[in-house]
């Protein structure tokens, strides 16, 4: 889709901030460029976007405070530092937040987080409930825990991760250069991006090789990489200057800022052929005629009162199939519960879960987003289907 009718459609967004824009030249986190890219968020917010920061810095403000001219750091060094340098950070973001009476949170992931289904629902449901807070959900790497086959090794990857875990319309990477663009002999990225990528091949790859980052880690080719995992997903991406004064209102608001990079695919469809085809089913919910009619005729979400016999057992995060009572299947998609819950819940309206369970962790026991309706014989397709 063309770059600008795509941005005036944008609704949730994640903006990453590297180490370079919040440091600055000094070294140190700079109030100022806090109080400017909240300011923007802030905006945003108030034009009814949702917004999710992925922020680095912990390590670089770590390093001010403890020792500011060691020269060469070591992994465990590193881990101190951002222990050290984290509750500062979030300190900055809150600072700049308490002028606007707003609240920041502070979500730490790995990747072993986001691999494992369960722990993928639960970092997800609160990112939601977060949004749904109207509190700004700050995320950073835990550097504390990361050795090599659990870190995601920069924010870059991180950030695109957590843009298809809320399923942001925009990835908005933000860097110290203008965007994706070639360099020059002495290093310095040239100052015209290329505007529009409509997919990330190796030749772009090549031509955007720079030096990598000595204070955060990564430099254009993690962002391009970032880039890439996002649009194949169906997101967008955009990489731009952070620096700059408005620069994610001004990309939001369709200014000719940075590198976009349209989205690959129809999201939804990636996502249904997901659930359809690349998850393994892990037992049945026989649903009552209305629960059918809801989800199949009019796209709702699939609520506990609808169905009437649990299959098998499963846990939440895992793929199901639905069938009516003559066994015929309509759907398939993925729980919020497990059987053993919806035992319990099953024929019982929504508002009744907590009651029940003593809990609840979401109203619907399917989401219609994470809902595929199957026409019969021909796979994924028909109304409601997301
Ligand atoms: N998690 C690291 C920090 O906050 C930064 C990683 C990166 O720059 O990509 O300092």
């Amino acid at each position: 889709m063309e770059r600008t009718r795509y941005l005036e459609t944008v609704h949730r967004v994640v903006v990453k901030i590297g180490t370079h824009v919040l440091t600055g030249d000094e070294g140190g986190l700079s109030t100022t460029v806090f109080d400017t890219i909240v300011n923007q968020v802030i905006q945003l917010s108030e034009m009814g976007k949702e917004v999710v920061l992925v922020s680095s810095g912990a390590i670089a403000a770590g390093r001010t405070l403890l020792e500011p001219t060691h020269p060469n750091t070591s992994i465990p060094e590193k881990q101190a530092l951002a222990a050290i340098g984290q509750t500062q950070l979030m300190g900055m973001y809150q600072r700049a937040l308490d002028r606007h009476g707003r609240r920041a949170a502070q979500v730490l992931l790995t990747r072993d987080d986001l691999s494992h289904r369960r722990r993928y629902l639960n970092a997800r449901n609160t990112l939601f409930k977060l949004l749904q807070f109207s509190v700004i959900p700050i995320v950073n790497e835990n550097d504390t825990v990361m050795v090599e086959e659990i870190k995601f090794g920069d924010n870059d990857s991180l950030s695109a991760r957590v843009t298809i875990l809320v399923d942001a319309d925009l990835l908005v990477l933000l860097t110290d250069a203008p965007g994706l663009c070639a360099w020059t002999d002495e290093g310095k990225p040239e100052q015209n991006p290329i505007p529009f990528v409509k997919e990330v091949t190796p030749e772009l790859r090549d031509l955007a090789k720079g030096p990598s980052d000595p204070l955060g880690t990564g430099g254009m080719a993690t962002k391009i990489e970032a880039a890439r995992i996002a649009t194949e997903a169906g997101h967008a991406a955009v990489i731009a200057d952070g620096r700059l004064p408005s620069v994610i209102t001004g990309i939001l608001q369709g200014e000719p800022i940075g590198t976009f990079f349209a989205p690959l695919k129809d999201r939804l469809t990636h996502k249904k052929h997901w659930i359809a085809y690349s998850l393994q089913k892990k037992g049945e919910l026989v649903l009552d005629e209305g629960a059918v009619q809801a989800i199949v005729h009019r796209g709702k979400s699939l609520l506990s009162s609808g169905v009437v016999e649990v299959r098998g057992r499963f846990d939440n995060g895992e793929m199901v199939v639905c069938l009516d009572e003559n066994g015929t299947e309509w759907a398939r998609g993925i729980t919020n519960y497990s059987s053993q819950e919806i035992r319990e819940i099953a024929g019982r309206k929504s508002s009744e879960i907590e009651s029940v369970l003593g809990y609840r962790l979401r109203d619907e026991l399917i989401h219609r987003d994470e809902l595929v309706v199957m026409t019969k014989g021909s796979g994924v397709g028909g109304q409601g289907s997301g």
